[in-house]
This record gives structure tokens, C-alpha cells and sequence, in this order.
């Protein structure tokens, strides 16, 4: 058996932002969120160039294994701030899902996040690298009190063209599972409640992705915000 995705995707500047560091790949065998960071115009060089290394693997069988496809693209980073010294601490987050025989291989490093709503429930399949984060893992602080955190947006770990430690998982999909992998202009505007809600509630992915964008234009979207929606067909 070999499964693949029907997926939609959505990417909006948002309400205050005057460019979209967020880039998104949206195929049958490959789905990916990338979120940028960095001065000027580099955030988006940096969420543009690993979006397009991922997509390489977006065929069948895929030319190599979605962590070589990781650390090429964190190796195409290196290579571009080293031809370009101006592009110095630029980054992205990353997390991508790879359809790859019966089951579905996620990879993911930074606060874009991937979700799993199957039977009416959502579940967060990816850990943000996150200073919050951590202060949750620790007891500290409730992912409640988390979301409005004054240092929320305090990321730990993105690709940056050096040393990563991305998180690798896997999921065996059943069908009727939704899969959403969305950055954190989603995530931090639009709570979890509703987010399933709209998943469970509109069949058609292009609709659903929309439904989701809207959700956070509607909380005033200060951040670019980016989802996609992926259903498994056997
Ligand atoms: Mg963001």
C-alpha cells in the first residue's frame, strides 16, 4: 500500500506585515511550512530556498530521505551566506510531511506546527523549539498562558546554515485523518478549539485552508500566516 495527500494550501501576508516570509509547498508526496527570519528581504531567501529543496522530494520514490533533504537544505543556506555575506542570520523554521510508503514522515524544527485532527480530535503531532516551550515542559507555565507569553516568539532552534538538530516522527495515516501544518501566524492567533472546529466542519481543503486564514485575518493577523490542509487517499 502506498498513500498519498490531497492537500490545499493557503499563505496570506496578513493585516500588518508588508512582505510574506512564509513559503509553502503544498504536493501529492510532500507538504511543507517554512516560516523566515533575518533582516530585509532575507527571511524570505531563507524560507524560499529550503521550500524548494523539500519540493525535490515531492516525486515517486523520493531521491533521497527526508533528513538528507533536510541537511541539503540547511547546507543551501550556508552556501547562500557565504556568496552573500549581507544574508548573515537569516533562517526559517521548517516543518515538512513526506508521504513515503504506508506511512507519513514528518520532520520539523522551530514553531511552525503540524496537527493530526482524526475522529474529532486534534492533535499536535510537532513540539515547538520554543523558549515557552520549554517552560511548559518544565511545569513552569500552562500552554494556556504559553500562547500570550511576552516571549513567545523566542524560537530556540531554526535552520540558519549551521548545526540542527531537527525532530523526525512518523504517523501511519487512517482514512478521514486530516493532516494541517501551519506557521505561527496561525498557531498564536487562533485557538486550538476553533482550529478544529474548522477542520471537522468543511469537507473541501481549498475551502477549509481559507476558512483558517480568514480565522486569523479576523484576529487582525500581525504576523504572515500560512496552512495547509492534507487529507490521505490509499
Ligand atoms: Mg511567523
Amino acid at each position: 500500500m502506498s498513500v498519498i495527500l490531497r492537500a490545499a494550501a493557503v499563505s496570506d501576508r496578513g493585516r500588518v506585515r508588508e512582505n510574506n516570509e512564509d513559503a509553502v509547498h503544498a504536493g501529492p508526496r510532500l507538504i511543507a511550512v517554512a516560516d523566515g527570519v533575518g533582516g530585509g528581504p532575507s527571511g524570505e531567501i531563507a524560507s524560499e530556498i529550503v521550500i524548494r529543496t523539500l519540493a525535490e522530494m515531492d516525486t515517486d520514490p523520493p531521491p533521497r530521505s527526508l533528513a538528507e533533504a533536510v541537511a541539503a537544505a540547511n547546507q543551501r543556506l550556508r552556501e547562500a551566506i557565504q556568496a552573500d555575506p549581507t544574508l548573515e542570520g537569516m533562517g526559517t523554521t521548517l516543518t515538512a510531511m513526506l508521504a513515503h510508503g504506508d506511512t507519513l514522515e514528518l520532520a520539523h524544527i522551530g514553531d511552525s506546527r503540524a496537527y493530526l485532527w482524526r475522529d474529532g480530535k486534534l492533535t499536535q503531532l510537532s513540539r515547538d523549539d520554543t523558549f515557552v516551550q520549554g517552560l511548559v515542559d518544565q511545569g513552569l507555565i500552562s500552554s494556556a498562558e504559553a500562547r500570550v507569553h511576552p516571549q513567545r516568539s523566542v524560537v530556540t532552534q531554526a535552520m540558519h546554515g549551521a548545526v540542527i538538530e531537527p525532530s523526525y516522527t512518523s504517523v501511519t495515516p487512517r482514512p478521514g485523518d486530516k493532516f494541517l501544518l501551519c506557521s505561527d501566524g496561525l498557531s498564536d492567533y487562533v485557538d486550538v478549539e476553533a482550529i478544529a472546529q474548522t477542520l471537522g466542519s468543511i469537507e473541501d481543503l481549498e475551502e477549509c485552508a481559507r476558512a483558517l486564514v480568514d480565522l486569523a485575518l479576523a484576529a487582525d493577523a500581525p504576523d504572515n500566516v500560512t496552512v495547509v490542509v492534507a487529507t490521505p487517499e490509499f
